[in-house]
């Protein structure tokens, strides 16, 4: 049984790059940054200040990813406060802070939200049409699991 998550029209995204991806991020951004500033923008510490210099438009700033911002755009997924993750994440170095890395991405899961982990990711999602309206997620519903019995 699911229940349902509205997604408006104006969406809540979260922008995060690891560094090796931060160029990739930006020039992805500029050329989508009409549709992104019809949006509200949140970003961790450093790609979100990348990102108000890239686009010239407000973004509420996390802390810097190793410094708990990832795990602040996990809390915010978790909390309904994030519609749409698009996170460059490096496959090819590790990261001190792995384990929040693979956090955030299993609550994108949990609550079922759009993410972009790469550049042909995102530009399927920006060229979407629902990118231009609500959208009625199916929500997986945990009631079994928080009444099991203990
Ligand atoms: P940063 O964090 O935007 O502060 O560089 C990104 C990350 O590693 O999660």
């Amino acid at each position: 049984m699911s229940n349902f998550r509205n997604i408006p029209v104006k969406k809540r995204i979260a922008l995060v790059a690891h560094d090796n991806r931060k160029t990739e991020l930006a020039d992805w951004a500029y050329m989508n940054r009409e549709l992104l500033s019809q949006n509200e923008l949140y970003g961790t510490g450093t790609t979100g200040k990348l990102m108000e210099e890239t686009l010239g438009q407000p973004v509420i700033r996390l802390l810097s990813g190793p410094l708990g911002g990832d795990q602040q755009v996990g809390s915010m997924i978790a909390e309904e406060r994030i519609d749409l993750l698009i996170f460059f994440w490096d496959p090819m170095s590790a990261q001190p802070h792995d384990p929040d890395v693979k956090a955030l991405l299993r609550l994108c899961v949990v609550w079922n939200i759009p993410v972009a982990s790469n550049r042909a990711t995102a530009d399927f999602i920006f060229t979407s049409p629902l990118m231009s309206h609500d959208y009625i997620a199916t929500q997986i519903d945990y009631d079994h699991y928080l009444n099991r019995k203990l």
